[in-house]
């Protein structure tokens, strides 16, 4: 029985052209015509007048945060459920992270949760598109421009997704993007950032390299900054997939709907979310168990493992990791973030890579069955 993996890309003739064209021809004076190309196409994407590609979104959280000048002293509130690359850029440039609950139903930073946070060191906030759902963006943005704080939109799991008919990464000051391997859209490794702001385009264009300014000729460094840049290899692979962005989230939302229709019927599960405001481009199929299924993600993940399909725990509250647990108040978390704390010890995240098709995805659903049924 060949084992089902959790997610994986969907590479074509197209990727392995480019990247043959980049790797034979991308030097010289063209060793950087596939990140411009590549830019170009993903800033008309999403709406942005500039985008910078990157080695990772850990990397542009990283430049939206130093061009936003959060340092020592202040504070940055981030939803306590998403991956600690959204949060940990926070502790690079020197800030505090503050975690706020999340929607119950978007699984999203929520407007009261963030007012609820905001102290008089609040600097900035990172709202999380989670898994392809979408924060109520307008209350978040309305409240954050009332607050005078920078907002940092983490798009890493939404390309495609929508907010109000506006593409996720359009929203705050600056927006990021992932291309790992387990991505909608991937370089293997590799990032983006993305601003309609020009002092923030050309700041981040400066820091990511050495504290040059761009077009210079001198190796005259003005700062001391960082190295953050993505390969025309990279660049090459990601052009060709954002080629066929429209087919890629077409078989994301695909996937999505052959889950729904096998699990729908089944009692005790809720899976990702989608409302009247938001199209979600479901990057990861989650599920979350009804509390008196009396069963948590771990004994979950072991039962599908032994089944042979790999899944993936709801991200854990950031609050809980050990990683922060010299954060002061550890205890009080559960209390300040009550949904965050119910939904993650419920939540799975199911098989959801291209190479999936509608048996795949039915072998999936008929084993959660039964591991849920204690078989
Ligand atoms: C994947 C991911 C990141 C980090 O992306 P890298 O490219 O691995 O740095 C950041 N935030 C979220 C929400 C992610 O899922």
């Amino acid at each position: 029985m060949k084992r089902i993996p959790i997610a994986g890309p969907w590479i074509t003739e197209r990727e392995i052209e480019y990247v043959t064209d980049a790797v034979r021809n991308a030097w010289y004076e063209n060793h950087s015509v596939y990140q411009q190309r590549f830019e170009t196409a993903f800033a008309r994407y999403v709406s942005r007048r500039y985008a910078i590609s990157l080695p990772s979104c850990t990397s542009a959280l990283h430049l939206s945060l130093l061009a936003a000048g959060v340092g020592p002293g202040d504070e940055v509130i981030v939803p306590d459920l998403t991956w600690i690359a959204s949060a940990a850029p926070i502790s690079y440039v020197g800030a505090k992270p503050v975690f706020a609950d999340v929607d119950p139903v978007s699984w999203c930073l929520s407007a009261e949760a963030l007012e609820a946070a905001l102290t008089s060191r609040s600097k900035a906030v990172i709202p999380v598109d989670l898994y392809g759902s979408m924060p109520d963006m307008d209350a978040v943005l309305d409240l954050a421009h009332r607050r005078g704080l920078v907002v940092i939109e983490d798009a890493a799991e939404s390309l495609g997704s929508e907010y109000r008919g506006r593409r996720a990464g359009s929203f705050g000051q600056s927006s990021t993007f992932s291309f790992h391997g387990s991505k909608t859209l991937t370089t293997g490794e590799g990032g983006m950032l993305v601003t309609d702001h020009e002092d923030v385009y050309q700041r981040c264009l400066f820091l990511r390299d050495h504290g040059r300014p761009p077009g210079d000729r001198y190796f005259f460094n003005t700062e001391v900054a960082w190295k953050y840049k993505m390969t025309s290899l990279q660049a090459a692979l990601g052009l060709a997939q954002l080629e066929r962005i429209d087919e890629l989230i077409a078989r994301k939302r695909q996937i999505f709907a052959w889950y729904r229709e096998q699990l729908e019927g089944v009692p005790g599960l809720t899976l990702n979310a989608e409302g009247p405001d938001w199209k979600n481009s479901y990057w990861m199929v989650t599920v979350i168990v009804d509390a008196s299924l009396g069963i948590d993600k771990r004994q979950l993940m072991d039962a599908m493992s032994q089944k042979g399909v790999d899944t993936r725990p709801f991200f854990h509250p950031l609050s809980s990791l050990p990683a922060y647990g010299q954060l002061a108040s550890a205890a009080d978390w559960p209390r300040r973030n009550p949904h965050a704390y119910s939904i993650s010890p419920r939540g799975l995240n199911l098989p959801s890579g291209y190479n999936l098709d509608r048996a795949a995805v039915e072998q999936v659903c008929e084993r959660l069955v039964d591991v849920l049924r204690g078989r």
